[in-house]
């Protein structure tokens, strides 16, 4: 099997690479796992096994392979980053970004009106300074959330 490996090209694809065999011109993995992805395929191989990645490939339809293949690949590589969270780490990180800009974006649309309001009593009659109220619950509210945009921004994938 070694003498085999030793004698194939360099091209063999990664998953005949792994297994130390041929890659022969009818290697059904070749066109989805390239040599140059070999590290990749061997995270997947970590957690699907070859033989899996061999059963997903061929259940998919010919037309969705090639997505199949980056799929399994870029899960391979999730889980080898984060070995105890793998994808469910990402799906959750992104699920909290999107509920902390919802909220955001709530409080922001609460602020509108106040501020459309302002805006259409200055050009009504320019009030003057010492009339205007200070909105300073929404002052305090701006304070802490920006204090948790900067503990997102520390939490980039
Ligand atoms: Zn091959």
């Amino acid at each position: 099997m070694s003498k085999e490996f030793g004698s194939g090209s360099s091209q063999a694809c990664a998953s005949c690479k792994h297994q130390r065999k041929k890659c022969e011109e009818t290697c059904e993995l070749a066109p989805f796992f390239p040599a140059s992805r070999y590290r990749e395929f061997q995270n997947a191989h970590k957690l699907f096994g070859v033989s899996n990645i061999q059963k997903i490939i061929n259940s998919v339809d010919p037309s969705q392979r090639k997505e199949a293949a980056e799929s399994i690949l870029i899960e391979g590589n999730i889980r080898s980053n984060d070995p105890v969270h793998g994808c469910l780490g990402v799906v959750r990180n992104l699920k909290s970004q999107i509920e902390y800009y919802e909220k955001e974006l709530g409080a922001v649309n609460q602020q509108l009106p106040f501020f459309r309001d302002k805006e259409k009593q200055h050009q009504h009659h320019a009030a003057p300074r010492a009339s205007r109220k200070q909105p300073l619950e929404f002052g305090s509210d701006e304070e802490e959330e920006s204090v948790d945009v900067s503990s997102l921004k520390g939490k980039k994938i």
